[in-house]
């Protein structure tokens, strides 16, 4: 284990060592305020052969190969630094494109094998320490890793401090205009920023793993969410909770040990909990999702492919897996009624549903003309900000046992088009 794990943020004193020359390294630093001097051993005696400030990243060789640092470290200044441990770097590297570690392996054996022949080509003593940007990475591309890690960080205890909560959108029948089920959507209410989108925290979950985290307690929440709200359905169909899933979930082996532990503890029937997954997602490993869809229809699961038509991914794929529910991506809906093609397009997918015995959801109705659009070429289901806004679980209860659904004919009537 690494001794500081991603993200900490760790201070040193004007002479204090940051790595020691020969010793083995576990962590690469950013440096956040301060500066500090590159150091190797010449016959005894060390000898500065280079300085780094703010922005500097230091000691990546070691945490990349496992071997010894090839210099010390040492702050000039009191200095603040950003830590990346080796266990996270690995894990994001595992997963990485394989000609990309390859490539990054080689650059990196070369260069050590550079450094061992011509000793070492760094900054001289005197370089601009404001600029150390050329020699390591441009500044964009440091920020975005930056920011990353510092929503990684944040998020990790966010997890482990409850600020991440469920709210619950209708998914409506547009036959009967009863509320059908829900889907279970995460906000992130951080203490100072407020509350911080899906769209901010899920990618970086999602390339971090903590998605994996993120998935068992939205599973978690959502059986707590259907026994709450169960009692306002009207009878008829199961009342669902539609839960938002990651391939990365599917690569755990033990991933179905995991959901149906969670099933089980809260006694939820998996008839009331439908399971949505990306078409882009689905297609990045098509053959870990299906072989886990799969399970999951046979635990009695619904599985819906959520944003569908975004995944430009051929649609042989999809009497292979185990579907029973495609969304329409909301992109289509919004120019549905301004572009020819977005109708053409919302009309085939329902008919491609319906030949194949799927189930259609068409999401982000916010305009009546939409519903009463999607009603006419017999869409089965609407989600949209039009029937309800995603909110929490005490509001989305009074909404159901209250629910009287908007009136699209009336508004059709009294001007739509
Ligand atoms: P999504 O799964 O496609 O969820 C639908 C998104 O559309 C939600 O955004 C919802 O608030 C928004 N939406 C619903 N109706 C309308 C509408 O009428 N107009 C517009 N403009 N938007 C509408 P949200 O909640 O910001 O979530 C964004 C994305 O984050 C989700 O897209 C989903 O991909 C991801 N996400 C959210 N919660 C989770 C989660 O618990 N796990 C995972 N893996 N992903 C999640
Ligand atoms: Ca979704
Ligand atoms: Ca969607």
């Amino acid at each position: 284990m690494s001794t500081y794990e991603t993200g900490a943020i760790k201070s040193l004193k004007a002479g204090d060592l940051l790595m020691q020359e020969g010793e083995s390294g576990d962590c690469a630093y950013i440096i956040e305020t301060g500066s500090v001097e590159i150091l190797i051993d010449r016959d005894g005696v060390p000898q500065v052969i280079g300085t780094r400030g703010a922005g500097a990243l230091l000691g990546e060789m070691a945490m990349i190969d496992d071997q010894p640092r090839t210099a010390s470290v040492r702050a000039i200044e009191d200095c603040s630094v950003l830590v990346i441990s080796r266990e996270d770097f690995a894990r994001r590297t595992e997963s990485a494109d394989p000609i990309l570690r390859m490539v990054t392996k080689v650059i990196l054996t070369r260069y050590r094998d550079m450094l061992g022949r011509s000793q070492l080509i760094v900054t001289p003593p005197d370089a601009d320490l404001a600029d150390p940007a050329d020699l390591e990475t441009d500044q964009e591309l440091r920020d975005l890793a930056v920011n990353t890690i510092k929503i990684y960080h944040e998020l990790k205890h966010a997890l482990e401090n409850n600020e991440l909560q469920l709210y619950y959108q209708p998914i409506v029948d547009l036959e009967t205009c009863r509320i059908a089920g829900f889907e279970a959507l995460a906000r992130w209410i951080h203490p100072e920023k407020g509350m911080i989108s899906p769209g901010v925290f899920i990618p970086v979950a999602e390339e971090s793993g903590l998605i994996v985290e993120i998935s068992r307690w939205a599973l978690d929440e959502s059986c707590k969410a259907v026994k709450q709200l169960e009692p306002f359905s009207d009878g008829g169909a199961p009342l669902f909770v539609s839960v938002n899933f990651s391939v990365h979930d599917f690569s755990d082996q033990d991933f179905l040990h995991h959901v149906t532990t969670i099933m089980e503890k809260n006694g939820t029937d998996p008839a009331h909990i439908h399971l949505e997954i990306t078409e882009s997602l689905l297609m990045e490993k098509p053959h870990v999702a299906k072989e886990a869809l799969e399970k999951c229809r046979d635990y009695g699961f619904e599985i819906s492919i959520d944003d569908f038509g975004t995944g430009y991914s051929s649609l042989s794929y999809l009497h292979s897996f185990p579907i029973d529910t495609l969304k329409i991506d909301q992109s289509f809906i919004r120019s549905m009624l301004a572009q020819h093609s977005s109708l053409q397009l919302v009309k085939s997918i329902i008919s491609l549903a319906k030949n194949l015995e799927m189930r259609v959801i068409a999401e982000g109705i916010e305009h009546p003309e939409e519903a009463a659009a999607l009603r006419e070429l017999d869409c089965e289901y609407c989600q949209g900000f039009w029937f309800a806004k995603p909110q929490p679980l005490e509001e989305a209860a009074a909404l159901l046992q209250n629910w009287t659904p908007p009136s699209y004919q009336a508004d059709k009537a009294a001007g739509g088009k």
